[in-house]
């Protein structure tokens, strides 16, 4: 078998090559108890990628009987701040993971992390580089040239004892020196020649103060924080597999309290998406985004947002599969797993985006009905809610024409409909404005079709919803197409040139039948023939915000093949 084919075959199974190797080592007796850790660097906010991450991490922790720890890997003060640190945790415990006590920081270590590098200084393993960063980065040399060593290589280990010390305590300004590695500069792996430890940075660190100078680089601080939190498996992006070999360094050369294995899976990458908090960091500064949480953002905090379910996200990541070869993930798939969740749990109401009135000339001014409607078509524990009727209502624009095609069956001169749960009616006349707009529809109604049922067998081709004009609340519907029009955004260099004009798309003036006028921020709705809605966190008193989730069937799909 080859090994795609392995991989494939475990993925079947609800398994994975990672799940594999844990088992494999929990039945061989190598580890009494399995510990990952997830480990985001707090920059920014966690997107669905990393809830990958975060659904294997403590997945297969939870699996196991083992544990999972949130790790911040916090060792760049430039960029790291407290509300990133906030979000992230507030996002994991959103996504259904909890690490209980085993909250952590690489800038914990930081102490330790120090002697380490000592360590390595008196064993002649590492040595200050006053090169300039330039000339350094030339040094190094490139694929197919081998490295030149620093004047400073041979520096002794009293020297560079005491010159680590004073970068320590402040004596030099950024940049001036930095702890270098010394391990082969001829080695194949870009990794392994000579890299930088740490360096000077006179900045203020959000859990550290003032404490430190100097900084640990991201290689010295995460393999060796595992090991401090015996870590057995330590699953990163297959980028870091020509880490690897760094991180094994450093175990094999430190006294480490105990020895971790990376392993790596292909990161997520999805149509139409940018999954790189760099990238997302620029939408925001830059303003082509509201904001972290906005929910065009394929953020945790966006997608929360915008009414995505934590299941579905989690359900999402389990159909996907784990596997070492990169690939990319169709849009499609997601919104599957978001409808799939949304069908299941999303209360049904009416509500009309853009709203065309309808007089219904036979019905009593003055007097209204209320039906009893089904929250919910398949679950009866959802209950009913009171729907309200009167002579005047509101439809769709989109579902009357003047002058239809042959297979458009909604409303039009003469037609017969069924409105959702209330009554067949029939449009008469057809009422324009100055410019020759339709302003307004004159209909008729069966009152022997009350409840929307055929009072003799004859059929309609169409069942509209709508709201009653005097009881309907007034909101705020935000659509959301793709952020971007192409699905590799970015591929071409400029990612700014790929934004979608009309990713947001705001109505203003929809109506929402009164059910839903007390509905709590968060709270997702099936508008019935319209898709998935979540009342935004900006609704105020006598303010509604929808978010459009999700249409209801796979339009976005269909619009790319036509
Ligand atoms: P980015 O690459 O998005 O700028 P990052 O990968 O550096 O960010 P970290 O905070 O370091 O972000 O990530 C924390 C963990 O999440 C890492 O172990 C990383 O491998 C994992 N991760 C990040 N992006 C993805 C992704 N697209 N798919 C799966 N895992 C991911
Ligand atoms: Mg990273």
């Amino acid at each position: 078998m080859t090994g795609s084919s392995a991989e494939e075959k475990s993925t079947e199974a609800g398994r994975d090559f990672i799940r594999d190797i844990v088992q494999a080592d929990l039945a061989a007796g190598r580890h009494k108890e399995v510990v990952t850790r997830f480990p985001p660097e707090p920059n920014g906010y966690l997107h669905i990628g990393h809830a990958k991450s975060i659904c294997l991490n403590f997945g297969v922790a939870q699996e196991f009987g083992g544990r999972c720890h949130l790790r911040f890997d916090d060792t760049n003060p430039v960029k790291e701040e407290q509300e990133f640190i906030d979000a992230i945790e507030a996002d994991v415990r959103w996504l259904g993971f909890d690490w209980g006590t085993h909250l952590y920081h690489a800038s914990d270590y930081f102490q330790q992390l120090y002697d380490w590098a000592e360590h390595l200084i008196r064993n002649g393993k590492a040595y200050v580089d006053d090169t300039p960063v330039e000339e350094m980065r030339a040094m190094r040399g490139t694929l197919t040239e081998a490295g030149r060593p620093s004047i400073y290589r041979s520096r002794s280990a009293d020297e560079n004892l005491d010159l680590f010390r004073r970068m320590r305590v402040g004596e030099f300004p950024n940049g001036a020196r930095v702890l270098r590695a010394k391990i082969d500069l001829k080695n194949g792996n870009m990794n392994l020649r000579d890299p930088v430890l740490y360096r000077i940075l006179h900045q203020a660190h959000p859990r550290t103060g003032t404490t430190w100078c100097i900084y640990p680089n991201y290689d010295f601080a995460h393999g060796q924080s595992d090991a401090i939190e015996h870590v057995t498996h330590s699953i990163c992006t297959l980028e870091f597999e020509d880490h690897r070999p760094l991180y094994d360094w450093f175990l094999d050369n430190l006294p480490v309290p105990s020895r971790p294995r990376q392993y790596e899976f292909a990161r997520l990458n999805i149509t139409y998406t940018v999954l790189s908090k760099r990238f997302l960091t620029g939408l925001v500064q830059q303003g082509h985004v509201r904001g972290w949480d906005d929910p065009r953002m394929p953020t945790i905090a966006g997608l929360r947002r915008r009414g995505v379910p934590a299941a579905a996200i989690r359900d999402f990541v389990a159909r996907i599969g784990l596997a070492r070869a990169n690939s990319v993930v169709d849009i499609g798939m997601l919104e599957f797993s978001i409808r799939e969740h949304l069908n299941r749990s999303a209360e049904r109401r009416m509500a009309v985006l853009r709203p065309l009135k309808v007089v219904i000339e036979n019905y009593p001014e003055g007097q209204t009905e209320q039906f009893d409607v089904a929250n919910h078509p398949d679950d009866p524990s959802l209950g009913t809610r009171k729907v309200t009727f009167a002579r005047e209502i509101y439809v769709e624009q989109d579902d009357f024409m003047e002058d239809p095609p042959k297979k458009f069956f909604r409303l039009a001169p003469g037609k017969e409909v069924r409105l959702r749960n209330a009554y067949f009616v029939t449009c008469r006349e057809v009422v324009k404005g100055q410019c020759g707009e339709v302003v307004e529809l004159r209909c008729t109604y069966d009152p022997a079709s009350r409840g929307g049922a055929s009072p003799d067998g004859r059929k309609v081709q169409a069942t509209l919803h709508w709201v009653s004009a005097a009881h309907a609340v007034p909101a705020e519907v935000r659509l959301y197409n793709p952020l971007f029009k192409r699905p590799d955004p970015g591929a071409e260099g400029d990612l700014a040139a790929d934004l979608a004009p009309d990713s947001l798309d705001v109505l203003p003036a929809a109506l929402a039948e009164p059910a839903l006028a007390q509905a709590a921020p968060g709270t997702t709705f099936q508008f019935e023939r319209l898709g998935y809605f979540a009342v935004d966190p900006d609704t105020r008193p006598g303010r509604l915000v929808f978010n459009r989730t999700v249409g209801l069937r796979d339009s976005w799909a269909k619009a790319q093949k036509g």
